[in-house]
């Protein structure tokens, strides 16, 4: 059984104040199976941390090497001391905004679980990738070349976010993110073998709301959702825990 996960990304927002929303939401969406995560700025996780209670706390992103001179970056290690379990690897605005390819999202991913920490990988398709048929391929390319060779259902999450739903409103047919998710499903399989490809849970990504959540929690091989600007919210987030519940 794979036990399903609320995940919030709250990319560049969020000061201190923001710390009573997720005070909030920790109060109030204990009451489930679900693993609820709250992925901060890093300015905030080790504040995060003593005010989470059930909620883990996750970092946006890692540097590739352990330690070293490399100005401005964090290493997984320092997100691991301050309190993170979890680190987002590879979403479309690191890939956009930093050029990440997907080898070097492989090589932070070893060293995030060289530090203790689980990757949430992301891969998505543009939607001139889209328009070309070519979503598959897109995915099926980035699934293997951003996931490291000993990867595992306890330290490994995908998450699939189409690179045109993420803050347009726009949502793929359930039928498409279903196609998506088996697709990847069936990748990990044939890769990792069925148990430890069966066991590694697949996140939605992109314009997940209260309102459109419980259906799309409903698709196969979804199994819960890596949410930007509702995660901000308590009042947006905890309904859509809710859903997963
Ligand atoms: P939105 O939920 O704001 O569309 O963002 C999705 C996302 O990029 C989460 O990582």
């Amino acid at each position: 059984m794979r036990t399903k996960l609320a995940a919030g990304n709250w990319k560049m927002n969020g000061t201190m104040a923001a710390l009573d929303a997720l005070e909030a939401i920790a109060e109030t969406s204990v009451n489930g199976p679900a693993e609820v995560l709250i992925c901060p700025p890093a300015t905030l996780i080790h504040a995060a941390r003593s005010r989470s209670g059930t909620v883990a706390i996750g970092g946006q992103d890692c540097h590739a090497a352990a330690s070293g001179a490399h100005t401005g970056d964090l290493s997984a290690a320092m997100l691991k001391d301050v309190g993170a379990d979890y680190v987002i690897l590879g979403h479309s605005e690191r890939r956009t905004d930093h050029e990440e390819t997907s080898a070097l999202v492989q090589a932070k991913c070893r060293t995030a679980w060289a530090a203790g920490l689980k990757a949430i990988v992301c891969i998505g398709e543009t939607l001139s990738e889209r328009d070309a048929d070519k979503t598959l391929d897109i995915i099926g390319d980035q699934l293997a070349s951003s996931i490291p060779d000993d990867a595992t259902g306890d330290k490994l999450v995908v998450a699939y976010e189409p690179v045109w739903a993420i803050g347009t409103g726009k949502v793929p047919t359930t039928g498409q993110i279903g196609e998506v998710h088996d697709f990847i499903r069936r990748g990990l399989e044939d890769r990792f073998g069925t148990g430890i490809g069966g066991s590694v849970r697949l996140l939605y990504g992109g314009s997940v709301k209260a309102t459109n959540a419980a259906e799309i929690f409903a698709v196969s091989n979804v199994d819960g959702a890596l949410v930007g600007g509702a995660s901000l919210k308590a009042a947006d987030f905890v309904p859509i825990i809710a859903a997963l519940n």
